[in-house]
């Protein structure tokens, strides 16, 4: 017998053992949700599906709630507008104003890959079923339409939205304005159930933001496994061997290129180099943020106070910005990237953090043939990618077309991700005290979901589930 008033959960991306593409449907008896719509992004097959079309019909979403401003999680929203989707999109100010920047920035990546493949004579084979040809996913044009569908909302308010449920946010602890969503909804029973989806959880103790919120009450719980199968470095040893790098640079006059995510990461960069430089730790080196969607975002996080964790507070309070400091300079135009091209004893902080394009190519370009420079990876390196390769140790790389030798000397600081670990996570779900009937892991690689799931089911002796993509349960 079919029942009548099941809540549905469809999974999309960020299952299958893709990390990206976040995006899950869930269907009320009378209303129906998106969370996210990210992006898919690295190796091609997966780029790949960012051209699919989706696997339901956008016209008949009434609201999309957005975790945080990831383009792994906001980054189809201009598609998703242009097929059709004409409701509401949730979240926190501080994502919307990210979102904005980074729909933006991705648009022009579109534009600018889309212009290479139809003028690019030399590689005019295309292979059988490739999605590269022709027109660009979106454009900038296309982003007003979406930000005129946000509505925001604060950490903490429960919300009715629409005939079936309300909803509240929690701190994700991830990037600012990032959250975990509370969700309550009646089942076919008539009792109320709740759902937590957990988006992407930040490490406790981060820099600048806040730490995640533990919940105490879930029906059902959907949370991420990004590293749910191993631990990362404790934090005062990456710092420590940070600014040993940049002290051993500070003497050679090296060069030093961090290949940085804008948001996030570099805002809090800059929170610990401020901290070497005001405590005198580090002298005679230059800083450059050269990237113009860093830029943006440092201002962002400058604007909205009021997500930053006591010692930020703290810091700005004793009248220190910890976003300038002597020796930084701010590179937004291309002339001032060029010019500082060359220098030495500089610190270069430039996108995109995997080096899959953006001002960094240029940057390795230049540096990795130099013995005495420096490349640090400071953030997940998805497989795929040229960020991915240096981390593997590749002895020589193709940028913009050429070889390119490395030489320099590459590092990778674990200890800096906006991820939680496997020991956060399962301290998160720990918290939980009237234990949820089902946990769906997603959000990892094979690896991880895997580890993480059989440690949920051993440790915590919780009904763990890994959904495949298109997978659809019943949340009754
Ligand atoms: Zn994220």
């Amino acid at each position: 017998m079919k029942k009548v008033g099941v809540m549905k959960v469809k999974f999309i991306g960020a299952t299958g053992g893709i990390v990206t593409g976040s995006s899950y449907l869930l269907e009320f008896p009378k209303s129906t949700f998106l969370v996210d719509c990210g992006m898919y992004q690295g190796e091609e097959n997966v780029e790949r599906l960012n051209f699919e079309p989706f696997p339901f019909d956008p016209a008949r979403l009434d609201y999309v709630l957005l975790t945080h401003a990831h383009l792994d999680h906001v980054g189809l929203l201009p598609k998703l507008v242009k097929h059709g989707f004409t409701g509401k999109i949730i979240c926190t100010d501080a994502t919307k104003s990210l979102a904005e920047i980074i729909m933006m920035d991705a648009a022009k990546i579109q534009e600018e890959d889309a212009y290479y493949r139809n003028n690019d004579r030399s590689n005019n084979v295309q292979e059988e079923g490739s999605y590269s040809k022709g027109e660009p996913l979106y454009t900038r044009d296309d982003i007003a339409a979406v930000m005129a569908a946000f509505e925001t909302y604060p950490i903490g308010e429960q919300v009715k939205l629409g005939p079936d449920m309300s909803f509240r946010m929690r701190e994700a602890g991830h990037i600012l304005g990032s959250v975990t969503f509370e969700m309550w909804y009646t089942n076919s029973q008539g009792r109320e159930r709740k759902l937590v989806m957990s988006g992407d959880l930040g490490q406790t103790g981060a820099r600048i933001i806040k730490d995640p919120d533990f919940i105490r009450e879930a029906d059902y719980v959907i949370m991420e496994s990004t590293y749910g199968g191993r631990n990362h470095r404790d934090k005062n040893s990456t710092l420590l061997e940070l600014l040993s790098i940049l002290q051993e640079a500070s003497k050679q006059k090296a060069r030093v290129i961090i290949p940085t995510f804008a948001v996030e990461r570099a805002q809090e960069l800059l929170y610990e180099m401020n901290l070497f430089v005001e405590r005198k730790l580090l002298k005679g080196l230059k800083f450059y943020v050269d990237s113009p969607l860093a830029i943006k975002a440092t201002e962002i996080f400058r604007a909205y106070k009021r997500y930053y964790d006591e010692d930020a507070m703290a810091l700005v309070h004793s009248g220190d910005d910890p976003f300038s400091f002597r020796g930084l300079e701010y590179t937004e135009s291309v002339h001032d990237s060029r010019r500082i091209a060359g220098e030495r004893g500089a610190v270069i902080m430039a996108g995109s953090g995997m080096c899959t394009g953006g001002r960094v190519l240029h940057h390795l370009m230049n540096t990795l043939p130099h013995k005495d420079a420096h490349i640090l990876f400071v953030g997940f390196q998805v497989p795929g990618t040229l960020g991915r390769k240096l981390v593997d140790g590749a002895k020589m790389v193709r940028i913009h077309g050429v070889e390119v030798p490395v030489q320099a000397q590459i590092h990778t600081l674990n200890g800096f991700s906006a991820h939680a670990d496997q020991h956060d996570l399962l301290y998160w779900l720990r918290s939980f005290g009237h234990s949820p009937k089902e946990v769906f892991i997603t959000h990892g690689d094979q690896t991880n979901r895997t580890v993480f799931a059989e440690l949920v089911r051993n440790e915590l002796q919780l009904n763990a589930v890994i959904p495949e993509p298109g997978q659809e349960y019943e949340l009754d």
